[in-house]
């Protein structure tokens, strides 16, 4: 299942770590997550003040229906015992609605405060940093992944997930935050919506979550607009007027896509 990203060898768990026969060893943390990560800066991926924003925003339940929608198509399409990975995962919000499946799931993310996070949130889940263009799994031993807005690669993800498996993406929608976007810029505009592109994996369901949110002060509003990538695109007056607002009604807007792993004799 899980193997070392040293040497690639399997990795087992031994008490309060994780070994495989070559001699590497990777410690849980008190946690509860293991660093998977071979190379890495001193705190890669989002900065503790984003993971902060993020965290407080979701813990707010303006994204629940989301979470719901993505435990729905959890339920119905993995089987009891299957292994689920969260890649990218973050602090862990979305994985804590699937708590109660009868799945083994895994999370994964490369910024360590938001796995630490995650890792006390969801005691079931074996939580470790990592990165989804290398991730720590053999060949088509996951039966399912599910990637929320986050980097995601098409090639790793096609090697870890096995024929049959499922794969759920969560991308921003053509309306999100449209009328945060009228006020931060001059000329607001409607987010594309390519999702995932998958060559190995067959689309089976794609749609839209949308509903409207009121932002109930400044302070969700700012928590909100840095987590988004807008935040740096916008000038220093579109943001100023975004966190002079009190509150707020917006439009959220999610593409949810459902995606199968070919077999491997099939046509990519
Ligand atoms: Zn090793």
């Amino acid at each position: 299942m899980l193997r070392c990203p040293n040497c690639g060898a399997q990795l087992h768990q031994e008490g309060r770590s994780y070994r495989c026969a070559n001699g590497h060893s990777f410690d849980i943390s008190a946690q509860g997550y293991v660093n998977l990560l071979i190379r890495h800066s001193a705190n890669p991926g989002d900065d503790s003040v984003s993971i902060a924003s993020r965290d407080a925003f979701l813990q707010k339940g303006y994204y629940q229906p989301l979470a719901e929608e993505v435990r729905r198509l959890v339920q119905e399409n993995l089987a009891a015992g299957g292994n689920f990975l969260d890649a990218g995962c973050g602090t862990g919000y979305y994985l804590s609605f699937l708590q109660e499946l009868p799945l083994n799931f895994y999370a994964t993310d490369i910024a360590k405060k938001a796995v630490g996070k995650c890792a006390r949130v969801n005691r079931k889940a074996v939580c470790f940093v990592g990165n989804v263009f290398h991730l720590p799994f053999d060949d088509g031993s996951l039966d399912g992944l599910m990637s929320i807005f986050t980097p995601y690669s098409a090639e790793e993800f096609a090697r870890v997930v096995k024929p049959g498996g499922r794969l759920i993406a969560v991308t921003p929608g053509r309306e999100h935050l449209y009328q945060l976007k009228q006020i931060a810029y001059e000329q607001p505009y409607y987010n594309e919506e390519p999702g995932y592109l998958l060559p190995d994996f067959r689309l089976l369901s794609q749609n839209n979550v949308r509903y409207r949110i009121h932002l109930e002060s400044g302070e969700d509003i700012a928590n909100l607009w840095r987590m988004m990538p807008y935040y740096h695109t916008t000038s220093r007056q579109g943001n100023e007027r975004l966190m002079a607002l009190g509150q707020a009604d917006t439009t959220v807007d999610f593409l949810v896509q459902l995606f199968e792993r070919k077999n491997d004799d099939e046509e990519a």
